[in-house]
């Protein structure tokens, strides 16, 4: 396959993988050399088809970390000789022979490749990280060496072209254009100088985001904050304690209880926390991962990064890196992504001042002569949620339990797509805390795909919550059902308890199951544009979309009932729920668009050289950031911009997304039959979630709202004002 498809591979780990983290395309290999095998020995399991049920399924189980460099190369090779044999075809370049050839070729690379990606993501332990760091560079070349052949882009280019091309199906019209833009894009029209310094260009990028994203799962693995005693233990509710007991009983110390460097344990923390001086100590070191100064600090590396992207933007004749990332994207230009920014960024401000105030206020009361630090944040709002809205998370968190939320979102799937989903025990995993299910339609039987989901954190996992595809549904040449998975990293509880979740990670489990959706829906021909491989400020949108379940009274009352009664959770509650709805929201819009801007801001900087920690203070600076909040990705650990291209200058994809997002919802809001109303559902798989990249994003969207989205529903879903038009 060619670059396309791999990158939509190895993306997929990192696209769809769109959520909190980003994990990179990476790959690796052993510091070993890849010992000849015994002449009895098996030969490669990862090198087979896969085999078994469903279509066939991942070997999982057989997998050695030994396995993927030597699968890897023979996969490249193969494919590699398969592009040579399309590029040298001595007949004439049609769609079939050129594209759909190129379609067909390298699903060896594509099933080596989406287990590596697994094991990147979720199993990144000290024996793989060498094999990712070695063969990063390696799988980069590889993919020059496919845009980079000039007899093979002739080819596209002639089908491209051709007259012919107005008799193919509108999906391989779209497939032929995609074909060719990427592989302008990747350079195919450079000169040959320019093309061997894009291939050492893109080489040396691939080893960057591999250290970068390794140094902060070092960080987030090696550094974490004790809790001596019970004094040290002051607010935390059971839960947490009993999570930090287990976490340190992981880390050897027993008795002791351990506050992990990674989200799902730090933001608990600094919410329930009465220890201020513990509270400041563990934010500090959540938000210095990879700044540290020491082995495993990312400055250099982003200096480096920004360089090499600056170069390889100006060789294939673009402005800046912003430009060429956001040329195939809905938005287009960097200037359209930072006006809808910019129109958000000051209500989102002003709204934080008010926020402060009110925090300010409760710790007067209390006596506290402090000033509201960003370590403060968490746990005064919490206080004000409890104080305004009469809300307590922990009273929310008693009717959030993980696996009747699961049972939630498979009705909204049967709701929304008539599909059922059944466990399977059938099917190998990669851990045991992995379990799969069938996912068929509700009414014909049909199998659709496959359902993996990988719920708790673990060493070598990366952090946050995403989406990936083992394998995109297409039938060109077979039939061909996908399989997805969900991650996340909430802490595993006590052996035989129900595990509570909060109020947000419950939404983030919807977010994701939008993502799988979304893969699980596509009906579509070839693989390219299969599922989730839709422009990147497009793809959060039917995951965004799903979010909103969350909070209908048929899921509440079904499936938020108390851990221990069973009673579904008392309107009061979803009442004051509803009321709280956009609480907060000036600190969750300015933690995630500062963000969101510095990446914008350092990919138009050019070719400037630039030190990461005096541009991120300037840049808030020229903003007026609010000293009360920090980003939620500080430059050193923002892995979707640097541990892979998949978000750079992009991470403003979730706000466009949104801007779609809450005018889809209204869609619903305004239909008789509101959130499960049978048509807007109908129109929602059939324009947005089942066609792929089939059609342009913005036709998709019309064809499902009949207009184009306007920005009011985004600033009433926030709670901000709407603009006069
Ligand atoms: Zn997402």
């Amino acid at each position: 396959m060619t670059l396309m498809r791999n990158s939509l591979i190895l993306a997929s780990a990192i696209a769809i993988a769109a959520c909190t983290t980003t994990k990179t395309d990476v790959n690796m290999t052993t510091a070993t050399e890849p010992t000849p095998a015994p002449a009895a020995a098996p030969a490669n399991p990862l090198l087979g088809p896969w085999t078994g049920n469903y279509g066939g399924i991942p070997p999982f189980d057989q997998v050695k970390v030994e396995h993927f460099k030597p699968a890897l190369e023979a996969a490249m090779a193969e494919n590699l000789a398969e592009v040579d044999t399309i590029a040298k075809d001595p007949a004439p370049p049609t769609f079939e022979n050129t594209i759909a050839a190129l379609e067909k070729s390298g699903r060896t690379l594509d099933r080596v490749g989406s287990i590596f990606g697994v094991w990147s993501s979720t199993m990144s332990t000290d024996d793989f990280q060498p094999v990712e760091l070695e063969m990063a560079p390696k799988l980069a070349e590889f993919s020059d060496k496919i845009t980079q052949n000039e007899a093979l882009f002739r080819r596209i280019e002639a089908v491209y072209n051709s007259p012919e091309k107005s008799k193919l199906t509108p999906e391989q019209q779209r497939l032929a254009w995609l074909y060719y833009t990427n592989f302008v894009r990747a350079g195919s029209r450079v000169d040959t100088a320019a093309k061997a310094r894009m291939s050492t260009i893109n080489q040396q990028l691939a080893e960057l985001y591999t250290k970068f994203g390794q140094n902060v799962l070092a960080d987030e693995k090696d550094r974490y904050v004790v809790l001596e005693s019970e004094a040290d233990l002051a607010g935390l509710p059971q839960s947490l304690r009993a999570g930090a007991a287990a976490a340190a009983e992981g880390k050897s110390l027993p008795g002791k209880w351990v506050i992990s460097n990674t989200r799902s344990a730090i933001e608990p923390f600094l919410t329930y926390s009465d220890r201020r001086d513990l509270r400041e100590k563990a934010w500090r070191m959540f938000v210095n991962r990879g700044d540290n100064g020491d082995a495993h600090d990312n400055n250099a590396i982003i200096t480096d990064i920004l360089r090499l992207r600056a170069e390889r933007a100006k060789l294939l004749g673009y402005a800046t890196h912003a430009h060429w990332r956001l040329e195939n994207t809905m938005a287009k230009t960097p200037e359209r992504a930072l006006e809808l920014m910019e129109a958000v960024w000051p209500p989102a401000v002003a709204r934080v001042r008010e926020e402060v105030a009110d925090m300010q206020a409760v710790a007067g009361k209390e006596g506290a002569k402090i000033k509201i630090e960003p370590w403060d944040y968490r746990y005064y709002a919490e206080k004000v949620r409890k104080a305004k809205y009469d809300l307590d998370q922990n009273e929310v968190k008693q009717y959030l339990q993980l696996d009747k939320l699961r049972e939630g979102i498979f009705w909204v799937a049967g709701e929304l797509f008539n599909f059922k989903f059944t466990p399977v025990t059938n099917v190998p995993v990669y851990h045991p805390d992995v379990r799969v299910w069938e996912v068929t339609d509700r009414t014909t039987g049909r199998h659709i795909g496959l359902w993996y989901f990988d719920p708790y954190a673990r060493a070598g996992k990366q952090s946050g919550a995403w989406m990936n595809a083992y394998r995109n549904q297409q039938r060109f040449d077979t039939d061909i059902t996908t399989i997805v998975s969900n991650n996340a990293n909430f802490v595993k509880g006590a052996p035989g308890e129900p595990l509570l979740i909060s109020w947000d990670d419950a939404t983030t489990m919807f977010h994701e199951f939008g993502h799988a959706l979304h893969g699980l829906s596509s009906n579509v021909n070839y693989p390219s544009v299969s599922g989730t491989a839709v422009f990147r400020d497009y793809v959060e949108f039917p995951s965004q979309l799903l979010e909103h379940w969350l909070p209908t009274p048929e899921v509440l009352q079904r499936f938020a009932v108390h851990y221990k009664t069973g009673e579904p959770i008392p309107q009061s509650l979803v009442d004051r729920i509803k009321r709280a709805s956009t609480f907060n929201e000036g600190f969750r819009t300015v933690e995630y668009l500062s963000s969101a801007i510095v990446d914008m801001r350092l990919h138009l900087a050019g070719d400037q050289k630039i030190d990461p920690d005096a541009f991120e203070r300037q840049a808030l600076a020229e903003l007026g950031m609010p000293s009360e909040i920090v980003m939620r990705h500080r430059t050193p650990q923002f892995l979707h911009v640097f541990a892979g291209d998949g978000y750079s200058a992009g991470y403003y994809s979730y706000l466009w997304s949104d801007v779609l997002t809450a005018d889809a919802a209204e869609a619903f809001q305004e239909a008789p039959g509101g959130f499960y109303d049978s048509e807007v559902a109908k129109k929602l798989r059939q324009s947005i979630f089942s066609v792929g990249n089939t059609v342009d994003p913005a036709e998709g969207y019309r064809a499902f709202r009949g207009r184009d989205p306007k920005i009011d529903a985004l600033m009433r879903k926030r709670g901000f004002p709407v603009p006069t038009h």
